[in-house]
């Protein structure tokens, strides 16, 4: 029997089983693929949002604010890709004008620090790629932008390093009342918990439905990206948003953490998996960033991807105890979910404490983490690395300088990768302007020999995405 298991491991997940193996607690986490982090939290604008959008007195409100710290605090601690580079609100008449006088008072209310209304000239001096059509704007200093796949990924690690249990390819089909908690299925296994904690993302509503009553409906709404290469990566140096709409915050400008430009998103009703991008809601997403952002080069996209907001007909986060005692609800998570789940694991803790966990904090909680970025390192510090181990020296991804050394620590991590794509989050290898045409089968041959399984067993991605299809030439080679 252990304590607690988790449903899903985006950042929701992730962040609460970092949070739970600060405790003398059995907490494990069940996820459906073969890695954590691949399902939304791997696909959304990657802003750590100030906290001005949500209304005041909302859960959505409070954890933004307090996650924005956090996640701040985290990447400090955990070693993950984070920028505070503030966002910019663009005003574009009137009525917007009014707008953003009315996030800035509501940002107050909700207590984000140091918001701002500039005026179209101050405006103009701080972003002079900004549209000159732009009446004004509300600043908002404490906004940032992260690596979300590198944060769920570190979360994940730390609390495993600290004795939390992952499990991948688990996927949970059935959840049953028992005496003293739940007995939940996943992968064909069994486990015994005195909680579960339902973070599921779009398919919450379903995880839910497992052991309560149908209490609410995920219904998906699509937003798509463009991202752009680094050639693109400083034609701006804050967040530049619309203004916000029922639906979503705009189509937004934003350098992203790793150097490129990010574009998007539409907001398009989906079906949950749906993660095509379409011509419309790519031409949408050019046109309306041009508002905003006249000299945009489209010719500069590297990648399109698409993600899935967790609408649901709540309008606030669904975090709490369900009427069955014992299961608790981290659903219908959509924006500003990334920034806000480190605080609404921090608030799930306290509440299953009061459920009755037991939370006991461990002596020796190991809350570091160092990762090896060769690319960042000057060149005496590179020389020190690679008599450290030769394999600092072999540069495998060309596009954004990567190592075969940055990759093998991978592969022995925590929680280490057992796919390109999943080499690919932790490194950044397949990240550049050849999206891993070269780099990919190198990757491919580095993780076969490291894990000890055939080349042909290493997917591109999640299971089903098979590289190598079987031999093209049979006999011996000319000798
Ligand atoms: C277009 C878009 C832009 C966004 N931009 C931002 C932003 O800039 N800033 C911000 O703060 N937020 C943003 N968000 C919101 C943020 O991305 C989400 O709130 C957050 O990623 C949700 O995380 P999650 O852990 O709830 O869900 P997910 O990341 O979807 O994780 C759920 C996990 O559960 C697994 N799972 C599902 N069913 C099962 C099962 N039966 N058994 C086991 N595992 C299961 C899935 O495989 C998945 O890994 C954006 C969202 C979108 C769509």
């Amino acid at each position: 029997m252990v304590d607690v298991v988790i449903v899903g491991g985006g950042i929701c997940g992730c962040s609460l089983l970092y949070e739970l193996s600060r405790y003398d607690v059995q907490a494990v986490l069940l996820e459906k693929e073969n890695d954590v982090s691949v399902g939304t939290t791997k696909a959304n604008s990657a802003i750590v949002h100030a906290g001005y959008d949500p209304h005041p007195g909302t859960k959505m409100a409070r954890y933004n604010v307090e996650g924005n710290a956090l996640v701040k605090e985290l990447c400090e601690k955990l070693d993950v890709p984070y920028q505070q580079i503030g966002s910019l609100v663009l005003a574009f008449d009137e009525e917007q004008d009014a707008l953003v006088r009315e996030l800035c008072a509501r940002g107050e209310k909700n207590g984000v620090p140091g918001l701002r209304v500039l005026s179209a000239t101050e405006l103009q001096e701080l972003e002079p790629n900004v549209s000159r059509e732009a009446t004004s704007a509300l600043l908002a200093p404490t906004a940032g932008i992260v690596s979300p796949w590198e944060l769920a990924i570190a979360l994940a690690e730390t609390a495993v390093k600290n004795g939390a249990r992952v499990e991948l390819n688990s996927e949970v089909t059935s959840i049953e009342k028992t005496e003293g908690g739940f007995r939940v299925t996943a992968g064909g296994r069994v486990t015994e918990t005195r909680f579960v904690v339902n973070a599921a993302g779009v398919w919450s509503d379903r995880v839910n439905d497992m052991a309560n009553p149908h209490a609410f409906t995920v219904s998906p709404n699509r937003g798509e990206y463009y991202l752009l290469d680094k050639s693109s990566g400083d034609l701006v140096h804050h967040v530049i948003f619309q203004c916000p709409s029922k639906v979503g915050k705009g189509v937004l400008v934003s350098p992203t953490v790793h150097g490129n430009l990010i574009v998007g998103p539409n907001a398009e009703d989906a079906e949950k998996g749906d993660l095509g991008t379409t011509a419309a809601g790519l031409a949408f997403v050019r046109q309306a960033a041009a508002r905003s952002v006249p000299a945009v080069n489209f010719r500069d996209s590297i990648r399109n991807f698409a993600g899935l907001r967790a609408l649901t007909e709540i309008d606030d986060f669904i975090v709490g105890e369900t009427e069955q005692k014992g299961f608790f609800n981290i659903a219908g998570i959509k924006s500003p979910g990334l920034t806000s789940a480190p605080a609404i694991a921090r608030d799930v803790v306290r509440m299953l404490g009061e459920a009755g966990l037991p939370l006991r904090e461990k002596d020796s909680f190991c809350d570091e983490r160092h990762v090896v970025r060769i690319r960042h390192l000057s060149h005496e510090e590179r020389a020190k690395k690679m008599a450290e181990n030769p394999l600092y020296g072999q540069i495998v991804c060309r596009c954004e300088t990567i190592t075969e050394g940055e990759i093998v620590d991978a592969l022995h991590s925590p929680l280490p990768p057992c796919s390109i794509d999943g080499v690919k989050r932790r490194c950044g290898s397949g990240m550049g302007r050849c999206q891993g045409g070269f780099c990919g089968p190198r990757v491919q041959e580095i993780i076969a020999r490291e894990l000890g399984v055939p080349q042909q067993d290493v997917m591109q991605d999640r299971a089903g995405t098979a590289v190598i299809l079987g031999e093209t030439k049979k006999g011996g080679r000319a000798e």
